[in-house]
């Protein structure tokens, strides 16, 4: 087995699986290791939403950066995704009024409530208008991470899974399996970095997040884009920093503190077979209990039939964790040569290309673009 490589990346979520696309595009020689079999942390458990046009600052450059990534993997990757914007569904005046505001800044359009209607079926009464959040994309992110890491094989990145690294330092990952040697090590692993750099974690203040989702059907549930709500405005920069935004944030906190106190975000994403996506709860704590309290999921589902008239079916349930922090996004290098890369907030499908692209390209230099090899029949498409 190979044990010397250019770059060495630990973790096999998209953050990882970034780092590795922006290094083999620039020539290098590259290992990704992961613990897990394959795919299995937050990369594979989100929603799939690509949520540029919500975001600002850092978090909008590395967004807009991943843009034109997530279209070329998709292309090249050959995996389900579509230009389909967002859509916000508003339910009360003081929502249109905060959409309004964000929107003179460029990039969402308003809707009125039967032009949100007609394109996700949503019950009319309910909507007193909307608006679309054009640059935005979506995809079904565990189809999208395995082709990933095909396309990523194809281009002769390899992959070393059911391993798990131990240590990181200057030239060498001490894993499992054996040291590997490597001139660049990229740890991205995500709310596991509070085991592998507990030190780094603690002084940068990184705990975790768990989330609670679900997957339903629902008879004539039908939505063209990805579908947020006035509690999803509270949680994205464009929105959230808006003076428009404390006046929601007082009303849905005041009309319903038990959907406050899951720290909702009400939204959904439909994949290509139909079925929706249902999140999201929030909790934080240096350790995430496993246990899902039914309470939760019981109140995304009626508010779910609030929404759509349908009552939904339940297909599955899980938990998601991501790394959480006080920035939106931890660069560190910790030792010469060992950059740790991690979205600390929920949008690292949305921002982990472009800021694996960002910060690597630097230091791996002018693209060297590789021709793929055909993907075989019988490959994720
Ligand atoms: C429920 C949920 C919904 C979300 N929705 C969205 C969304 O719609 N849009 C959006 O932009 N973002 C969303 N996010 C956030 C996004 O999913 C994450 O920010 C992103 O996937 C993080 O990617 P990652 O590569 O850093 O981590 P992960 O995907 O968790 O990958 C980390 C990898 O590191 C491996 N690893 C850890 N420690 C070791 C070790 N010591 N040795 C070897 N391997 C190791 C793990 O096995 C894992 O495979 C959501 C997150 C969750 C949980």
């Amino acid at each position: 087995m190979n044990r010397s490589f250019d770059v060495a990346v630990v973790g096999a979520g998209i953050v990882g699986l970034a780092s590795a696309y922006a290094a083999a595009r620039r020539g290098q020689r590259v290992v990704v290791i992961d613990r897990a079999s394959e795919t299995l942390g937050a990369t594979v458990r989100n929603f799939g939403h690509l949520c540029i046009g919500a975001q600002t600052g850092l978090a909008r450059e590395y967004a807009d950066a991943s843009r034109p990534l997530w279209l070329r993997l998709a292309r090249d990757a050959r995996f389900w995704l579509r230009e389909s914007g967002t859509l916000v569904v508003a339910r009360h005046d003081d929502e249109l009024a905060l959409l309004e505001a964000a929107a003179a800044d460029g990039g969402i359009d308003l809707l009125s409530a039967a032009e949100l209607e007609a394109r996700v079926s949503v019950r009319g009464a309910l909507a007193v208008g909307g608006a679309w959040i054009r640059p935005d994309l979506q995809t079904d992110p565990r189809s999208a991470a395995a082709a990933i890491r095909a396309h990523l094989e194809s281009l002769g990145v390899e992959f070393r899974t059911r391993t798990s690294v131990g240590a990181v330092r200057t030239g060498r990952v001490e894993t499992t399996r054996g040291p590997v040697d490597a001139a660049h090590v990229v740890v991205a692993v995500n709310h596991d970095l509070d085991q592998l750099l507990p030190d780094l974690a603690e002084s940068v203040g990184v705990v975790r997040c768990g989330l609670d989702m679900l997957r339903v059907r629902a008879d004539a549930a039908s939505l063209s884009a990805p579908l947020l709500t006035g509690w999803s405005l509270l949680r994205y920069g464009r929105f959230a920093g808006l003076d428009e935004a404390v006046v929601v944030r007082e009303r849905l906190h005041a009309e319903r503190p038990d959907l406050a106190a899951l720290d909702l975000n009400q939204m959904y994403t439909q994949l290509p077979d139909g079925s929706v996506i249902v999140g999201d709860t929030h909790y934080k704590g240096v350790g995430i209990a496993p246990f899902q309290p039914e309470t939760a999921a019981a109140l995304l589902l009626e508010e779910f039939e609030t929404l759509f008239g349908a009552r939904p079916r339940v297909v599955e349930r899980w938990q998601g964790v991501y790394a959480s922090g006080p920035d939106e996004f931890l660069v560190a290098e910790p030792e010469p040569g060992v950059m740790v890369l991690a979205a600390t907030t929920g949008i690292g499908m949305t921002t982990g290309l472009g800021l694996a692209e960002t910060v690597l390209a630097p230091r791996f230099g002018a693209v060297a673009e590789l021709a793929p090899t055909p993907i075989p029949e019988g490959s994720p498409r």
